[in-house]
Formats: C-alpha cells, structure tokens, sequence
C-alpha cells in the first residue's frame, strides 16, 4: 500500500485525491484554502504599503516588522493592512518609511476596537432594515385588507380627517 501524505500544516493524513499543492508543498484542503487566503491578503498589504508609503516595494525592516508581528502575535495580514489604513485615513497619521509598519504594532488594539464598533453599527442597521422592511409588508397587509371593505376605509378616512381639525 502507499505511502499516505501528510498536510504540512497540520499534519492530518491525506489520501492522494485530498492533496492539495501550494509551493510545491501539500495540504488538506482546508489549510490550504487558509494558506491562499494568507498569500491573497499578505498581496493586499505589500500592495497598501507600496502605495501608500509611495515605495517600489517595503523595506527589509517592514518585511521584518510583519513577520516578527505575524510569528509574535499571530496577526493577520488583513489586520495589519487594516491597522495601517485606520492610522492614515482615521487617525491622519503621516505613512513614514523611516519607521517601517511600526504604527501596526501601537494601534492594532484601537483599530480592532473601531473595527468592532463598526461592525456593531453595520448590524445595527441591516437589523434596521429588517424592522422597515417587515414593517412595509405589515403596512401594506394591512391595507389591502382595508381595500377589501370599502366602507371601513371610508369611515376611517372620515375619523382620520377629523382628528386633524
Ligand atoms: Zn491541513
């Protein structure tokens, strides 16, 4: 019998119709979607630094910074891009070379509460919009029930009418 591989990223036992090869390194599926998703986001903050320290590429003590991060907190790429968008366009914090991501590291905590606050709202509304929308049907329900007895609308008309006299 073959030999099974193994997910170098956790170890899991792999038979070959469940390999997945990324670097010519195999994983399950899982990790391995995970480790795209990785290399998709750590693009995304290359690229933010790029444009926004308007450098041809980081530095080596960014590179540095984010994968000291990265293996001493276990922040996400994706976190870090956000950190340092929070900083620039939140904060107004001037992008400067000379320090590298070091602002990463000192608002990464506030901007993942901004982040959480953000978040709270946004649910807030779409919960909102749930209530107005449920409420238009129930409104709408309500009036096409009305339709159906005319006199009751007329009479209702006429109350209503009167009140605001
Ligand atoms: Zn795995």
């Amino acid at each position: 019998m073959a030999r099974l591989s193994t997910c170098k990223n956790c170890g899991k036992k792999l038979q070959p119709e469940e390999k997945c090869t990324h670097a010519s390194k195999t994983y399950c599926e899982e990790c391995y979607q995970k480790i795209l998703r990785e290399s998709d986001e750590y693009k995304q903050l290359i690229e933010f630094i790029c444009v926004n320290y308007e450098i041809e590429r980081p530095t080596g003590f960014m590179f540095k910074q984010i994968k000291d991060m990265k293996t001493d907190f276990g922040w996400s790429y994706a976190a870090m891009t956000y950190t340092l968008w929070y900083c620039k366009e939140i904060l107004g914090k001037q992008l400067n070379e000379k320090y590298g991501v070091a602002l990463v590291k000192h608002f990464y905590e506030e901007a993942s509460d901004y982040y959480m606050q953000q978040e709270q709202i946004r649910n807030q509304m779409e919960k909102l919009k749930d209530v107005e929308i449920k409420t238009k049907i129930v409104k709408q329900n309500n009036k096409s029930h009305i339709n159906q007895s005319s006199s009751l609308v007329n009479l209702k008309n006429l109350l209503e009418g009167g009140d605001a006299h």
